[in-house]
């Protein structure tokens, strides 16, 4: 017996709803293009850009509200705009704020897509670019020209790990009236609070007396936590800068998948027991690396003499021992061995896996050349070919007896 009309339609408009008062650890998953308005009147009526209402899925839904709410909180920020990738975190910040003739300046250490960013779309668009030392205020300040709009601040610098003197460049910055945004992965919000940078803020989730102007996070880090997840977001305090930036993302018409937004809130509540065993884990790889007369020389802003160790101590660690660094380093292989011989060692470590990202529970190895990353060789580095290692969350003594096992058949001792 085939089913009635009535049958079919009340699959898709039935009468039942269910009651309200649903409690439970984890929000529901709200999934919509199409947002219902009680009448044509209400439809004119709602707004959706100060998250009074509904309106479209691409607007939001409880599910991206609620994630936007929980990592402004995270990270001491008043308005977060999600986005499909860090990357796309750190585009949208640029086409918001930047118009033709304005110039961008970037740290040399810069996550290399940014640059490119740079290089290719906001030059096609009339946007210059520079980039800055990143270890030089100075060098940043004689930079600025009346052409610079924005300042991009890395903390530490992608890949080589120099960690800079955040509080003076952002003093630069308002000195000179320019919007500082920082990528602030590393720190996602536990190492350092962007908007808090001398910890002197009156209250959580205020301003404190030195904050940058815009947070941009890859989510696809410590916030998913799984390696699976692809997003990201800005962060903002100041209305009028974030209603820039969300205008902007409203017309790019970017926006995220419910579900991913529920993998990322799933994973939230065990970001900072996550970040302090990542970062615990990469410390004692640091120090095994460090005893090794392979490495030239070790890349982790926690560590004493890795350039900058004294801006991530000012910054990320006002009390002797507290200080966070997530669980990422690099190391600098003697130079006497080949790049060959590198890439050999990665091809030969088990537990770490080679690929590009971090954050999840799965080690990774990537060897880089810093030559063709950089204007020149940083006078702070010493020669020698650079591996990346982001730590996931295996046991320490194992990873130690991977890295040990490939040292000994691919770099053999000095
Ligand atoms: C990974 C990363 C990004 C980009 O994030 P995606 O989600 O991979 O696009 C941006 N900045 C930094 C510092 C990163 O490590």
């Amino acid at each position: 017996m085939s089913p009635t009309q009535r049958d079919i339609t009340s699959l898709i408009h039935h009468p039942y709803t269910p009651p309200d008062g649903f409690a439970a650890p984890q929000l529901g998953v709200f999934k919509a293009s199409t947002v219902y308005f009680p009448t044509v009147a209400d439809m004119r009526q709602r707004e959706w850009k100060d998250k009074s209402a509904y309106t479209y899925g691409l607007h939001g839904t409880p599910t991206t509200y609620s994630l936007e709410e929980r990592l402004g909180s995270l990270e001491g920020g008043a308005q977060c705009v999600l986005v499909p990738s860090g990357l796309a975190a750190l585009a949208t910040v640029a086409l918001a704020v930047l118009h033709s003739g304005d110039e961008v300046l970037l740290p040399d250490n810069a996550y290399g897509p940014n640059k490119a960013l740079a290089e290719g779309e906001l030059r096609h668009y009339g946007i210059t670019h520079q980039l800055y030392d990143p270890m030089s205020p100075q060098d940043l300040a004689s930079k600025i020209s009346p052409r610079t709009r924005l300042v991009w601040l890395e903390a530490p610098g992608s890949v080589s790990m120099e960690f800079p003197d955040l509080a003076e460049m952002v003093r630069v910055c308002q000195a000179r009236g320019v919007l500082c945004a920082l990528d602030n992965t590393w720190g996602a919000g536990l190492a350092f609070k962007p908007f808090d940078l001398l910890g002197d803020a009156p209250a959580p989730g205020e301003r404190g007396s030195l904050a940058v102007d815009i947070s941009a996070h890859a989510l696809t880090k410590y916030p998913s936590g799984g390696g699976d997840v692809l997003m990201g977001s800005i962060i903002t305090h100041e209305p009028g800068l974030h209603m820039t930036i969300k205008l902007c993302h409203m017309r790019l018409g970017l926006g995220v998948a419910a579900n991913d937004a529920e993998t990322v809130l799933r994973s939230l509540p065990s970001i900072a027991l996550r970040y302090k065993a990542h970062d615990q884990t990469a410390r004692a790889l640091a120090a095994w690396w460090q005893a090794q007369p392979q490495c030239a020389q070790l890349l982790h802003p926690a560590f004493e003499g890795s350039p900058g160790h004294v801006h991530w101590r000012s910054v990320c660690e006002r009390t002797p021992g507290t200080g966070l660094a997530a669980g990422l380093f690099s190391v600098m292989i003697n130079a006497r061995y080949s790049q060959a011989q590198v890439d050999a060692f990665c091809d030969h470590l088990k537990l770490f896996k080679i690929g590009y990202s971090w954050g999840g529970p799965v080690s990774l190895v990537v060897p880089y050349d810093l030559g063709a990353m950089r204007r020149g060789w940083p006078a702070h580095l010493k020669r020698g070919t650079l591996v990346r290692f982001s730590t996931g969350l295996e046991s320490v003594d194992d990873l130690i007896l991977d890295l040990n096992q490939a040292l000994q058949a691919h770099l053999p001792g000095l």
